[in-house]
């Protein structure tokens, strides 16, 4: 164990502390919108799912914005724990975006196998829910459960469909292994280690979070 691992938890300290690093390693950290405008040659692209609750998006918009970095946060419309359109969540999209983020739509699937139609229709509405949300055409998006919708292969199709507003989404080859190392706390576990033990190593990174698992004191705060 080096004299640091003790320092990769799920704290919001230890999230921020890893982003500060990675900024003084000559890091650019950004959303996805930022990196295809401006690609730099050492670059981590940070994303948040927002499977569960836009509070606490909120909190980590603020963290990434304090530690210099921007991000891409994807949201749900279908998300039992947060409605898109309320006016709270409406102040919150406006003020991540103030801060140089990018909001985009968690994109989901499976309702059609109990309300009908098919996984492209769902996504319709769900994207036409998104941009009465934020009042723009819808940009990017991040399979939620992707493996519920036909994994990437409906992803890819799903983009080729929408390319005329779309101009990614986040499992494309190009954001991948062996382009970009992949990095992601899906299910309050990184598989290859704490990203802080990555710095450096790595040129082109994507860093996945659910700031479901982050917390100040003790993660009974978001649950
Ligand atoms: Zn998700």
């Amino acid at each position: 164990m080096s004299q640091n691992e003790e320092h990769y938890d799920y704290s919001l300290k230890s999230y921020s502390d890893t982003l500060v690093r990675y900024r003084e390693d000559g890091y650019a950290v950004t959303g996805f919108g930022q990196y295809l405008a401006e690609p730099t040659a050492k670059h981590l692209i940070l994303r948040h799912d927002i499977d569960n609750s836009i509070e606490q998006a909120h909190r980590v918009a603020k963290i990434d914005a304090e530690a210099d970095c921007t991000s891409t946060f994807f949201m749900r419309v279908h998300a039992r724990g947060y409605n898109l359109l309320s006016l709270p969540s409406l102040l919150i999209l406006r003020e991540i975006e103030s801060m140089g983020h990018e909001v985009q739509l968690h994109l989901e699937g499976g309702f059609c196998e109990w309300l009908g139609d098919d996984n492209f229709y769902w996504a319709e509405r769900q994207r036409e829910v998104f941009e009465a949300a934020v009042g723009r055409p819808l940009g990017g998006f991040s399979s939620h459960e992707p493996a519920r919708m036909g994994g990437i292969e409906f992803a890819n199709e799903l983009l080729s469909r929408w390319q005329e507003d779309v101009k990614y989404h986040a499992y494309e080859e190009r954001f991948m292994m062996p382009n970009m190392k992949y990095l992601s706390d899906s299910s309050g576990r990184w598989r290859e280690g704490h990203f802080g033990m990555w710095v450096g190593k790595e040129p082109l990174m994507q860093v996945l979070t659910h700031p479901f698992w982050w917390f100040d004191k003790v993660p009974a705060e978001n649950y």
